[in-house]
């Protein structure tokens, strides 16, 4: 069993993935291709927003949208204290202070209650200009943003998606990518729409923003390409991973369901051990990941134990980013939340060509070390 199965996707599309590269080597356009503008079309659609533009990697698309509200030297960029590194790598990579906050107890997502503190702390305390903040939706879960928007209106702040893990989720029928004032995802292979290599695409209804992402991604060209407006990136999509991610496009509505069906019969199936993702009303997550939470002192043993049942499973993520040594000594509010469910949380096994043998020995396995545990504490 595959904690995330590449090979049995590329097994379904395999000729329309063939032909589609073929095209690509027959017209030789290998950087900025017809197939980069057809998947940024289709992205644009999909989403339900104006302007997709692609890049490099889903970091490049969070260090551009930084770059494009202007966030530099001096801005402080608030952010969840859990999530992947590059969340919070984009804020110091473009001169401006990171300011980390709690998360939700039930959604594992940025606490509005707790970016309410950060940001009186900020301002109280004279420690830079509140000037942005990176929500994620974590695991694919989409963060509240109904909540962050109002208090990013109200302080003047702009808020970013972080949608690298939820291309396919959304909020009462709007689509992550949709949020905020400029929102970024990641084709990185194992994401819910992922390449086969590098990839990341920016999402805005604000043209003016559209634009700046366009120039800054290949070196901050102006009309021309040998014109260069400000100093950018060099953060291109290839345009043979567009051509790939325009076959698997179709793919991720029916490989969201059906990964939402697995969730449900494991939400329904597992031992009481473990406490399920949270399901909020409206919220449809991508299941980017499937974490379960379980006593702290058990985390071990649930790894070595289902592990040793041939039952892949991995703990996303196990330090805080304002813990890392890269991120030491930067700005936080206090982070209860973050730090307890970071030592009590793991995965397991979670994408849309799981069998269903395959999900039952999940199941399974994860009752024989739950009777283990049981007889261990008895
Ligand atoms: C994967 C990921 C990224 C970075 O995407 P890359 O394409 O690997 O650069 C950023 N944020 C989150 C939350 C991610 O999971």
């Amino acid at each position: 069993m595959e904690f995330i199965d590449l090979k049995a996707q590329l097994a379904a599309i395999r000729p329309a993935i063939d032909a589609r590269i073929a095209r690509v080597l027959d017209h030789g356009q290998f950087i900025m291709g017809p197939e980069v503008y057809e998947l940024e079309e289709k992205l644009a659609d999909y989403v339900g927003v104006k302007h997709c533009i692609s890049c490099a990697n889903g970091t490049d698309a969070l260090q551009l949208a930084l770059m494009a509200l202007g966030v530099g030297p001096g801005d402080i960029v608030f952010t969840t204290a859990f999530s992947f590194f590059s969340t919070a790598e984009v804020i110091p990579l473009v001169g401006a202070t990171p300011f980390f906050v709690d998360i939700d107890p039930m959604t594992y997502n940025l606490c509005p209650r707790s970016l309410e503190q950060a940001i009186h702390k900020a301002k109280q305390q004279g420690l830079g200009r509140p000037k942005a903040v990176i929500a994620v939706d974590l695991f694919g879960l989409p963060a509240d943003y109904p909540a962050l928007q109002r208090l990013c209106d109200e302080h003047h702040l702009f808020l970013i998606e972080d949608g690298a893990q939820s291309f396919g989720a959304s909020i009462k029928g709007q689509k992550c990518g949709s949020f905020g004032h400029i929102a970024t995802t990641s084709f990185f292979p194992a994401k819910p729409l992922g390449g086969f290599g590098d990839g990341g695409a920016l999402f805005t209804h604000d043209e003016g923003l559209a634009e700046l992402c366009q120039s800054l991604r290949i070196h901050g060209k102006g009309a021309d390409k040998y014109e260069n407006l400000r100093v950018g990136m060099n953060s291109r999509l290839d345009t043979l991973q567009a051509a790939i991610l325009l076959e698997k496009l179709p793919l991720v509505e029916q490989e969201a369901q059906r990964k939402a069906d697995i969730a449900s019969y494991y939400h329904q199936h597992l031992p009481g051990h473990l406490t399920p993702p949270a399901a909020v009303a409206g919220y449809q997550s991508a299941w980017a990941l499937y974490t379960v939470r379980c006593e702290p002192q058990t985390r071990q043993m649930w790894l070595d134990g289902l592990r040793a049942r041939q039952v892949p499973c991995m703990v996303y993520y196990p330090t805080l980013l304002p813990q890392q040594q890269a991120l030491r000594d930067t700005l936080r509010v206090a982070l209860p939340v973050a730090t307890a469910e970071c030592a009590r949380v793991f995965s397991l096994p979670m994408h849309a060509y799981l069998s269903a043998s395959e999900i039952q020995q999940v199941v399974g396995a994860a009752h024989e070390v739950a009777m283990g545990l049981d007889q261990g504490e008895a």
